[in-house]
């Protein structure tokens, strides 16, 4: 038995996405040409999910706040029509140092100037990145859907949030919440017991899973357990692909069709990530990927 990773993901209402998404948490100090040609090359690959967020650009080398999509803005000025190809997600709610903010005053302000960086007059999904305590959710929802109804917006995901944080922002928004983010990687596998895929296997979210290669470790190995570096080795050898294309075919395994969000900055390695659509694993290749993990047997 193989299971399938392969084919388009639904995100509610909007166009369907490829498996793999093009990330831009480290889309900073690119030049023009080049962060064109990433762009370009992601959506040529069939990766037309772009996840950018407002705080992108204080990591990595960027100037701050806002550079990873000032610098997408400057892409889609130069090149327009790259804008029809792409399902253009970006997020709003951290602003350090408070550290977030969720309520319809602060929201209202970072969308505008979002979309003002971004050079578009509507994102098509946007997420909350990490949940604000301090903010009721109907007040949340209740911004939220002012955006979907002035069209600034066309959806909403939530990121980072707890399964109950999730349910609670729905039971005022509805099916306007149509994509959740968690971290989720082989090396990190609490989504797949805490409730979040399972959530969205129930509600109908599609999860987005951030950081699908552990931030590079699962690619270099730093930090990983030696054992499941083994067990990627062992299976890249045996479908002739490199240890990442296996890493991103088990967050596509899931049963909730996860997309997985690619962080890479190199055009040769977006390309080198969709070998991992042409691999099967076996439901024992899965859970020997997680035992290896973890570090024990399951019971
Ligand atoms: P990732 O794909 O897990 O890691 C990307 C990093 O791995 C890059 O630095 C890349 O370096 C390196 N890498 C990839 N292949 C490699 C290889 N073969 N050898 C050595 N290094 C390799 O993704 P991520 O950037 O951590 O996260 C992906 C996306 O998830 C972000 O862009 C963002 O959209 C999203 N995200 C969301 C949240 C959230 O809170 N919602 C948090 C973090 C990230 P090169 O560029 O040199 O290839």
């Amino acid at each position: 038995m193989t299971l399938d990773t392969s084919s388009s993901r639904s995100l509610g209402p909007l166009e369907p996405v490829g498996p793999l998404a093009f990330g831009h948490w480290r889309f900073v100090g690119h030049d023009l040409a080049t962060a064109t040609e990433l762009v370009e090359t992601a959506l040529d690959l069939g990766m037309n999910l772009i996840d950018t967020a407002d705080v992108y650009g204080l990591d990595w080398g960027g100037d701050g706040f806002g550079d990873a999509e000032s610098l997408l803005g400057s892409v889609l000025a130069a090149s327009p029509s790259l804008r029809d190809r792409m399902v253009l997600a970006t997020k709003g709610g951290i602003m350090p140092p408070i550290p977030y903010d969720s309520s319809a005053r602060y929201l209202t302000a970072a969308l505008d100037a979002s979309l003002s960086r971004l050079r578009v007059d509507r994102v098509d999904l946007y997420q909350i990145h990490r949940p604000d305590m301090f903010t009721h959710p109907e007040e949340l929802a209740a911004t939220l859907s002012r955006f979907v109804e002035q069209g600034k917006i066309g959806a909403v995901g939530v990121s980072n949030f707890t399964p109950a944080q999730t349910e609670a922002l729905i039971s005022y928004l509805g099916d306007t919440v149509v994509a959740t983010q968690p971290q989720f990687s082989v090396s990190h596998l609490s989504p797949l017991r805490d409730g979040t895929l399972d959530q969205a296997m129930r509600l109908d979210l599609r999860p987005l899973a951030w950081s699908a290669l552990g931030g590079g470790s699962l690619a270099t190995g730093h930090g990983v357990r030696t054992e499941l570096m083994l067990e990627l080795d062992a299976l890249a050898a045996r479908e002739s692909v490199d240890r990442t294309a296996i890493a991103l075919a088990f967050v596509l395994a899931h049963p909730s069709r996860p997309v997985a969000i690619v962080g890479s900055q190199k055009p040769e390695r977006l390309r080198s990530a969709t070998a991992a659509l042409d691999v099967s694993l076996t439901r024992d290749d899965l859970y020997t990927l997680i035992e290896a993990s973890e570090g024990e047997p399951l019971p």
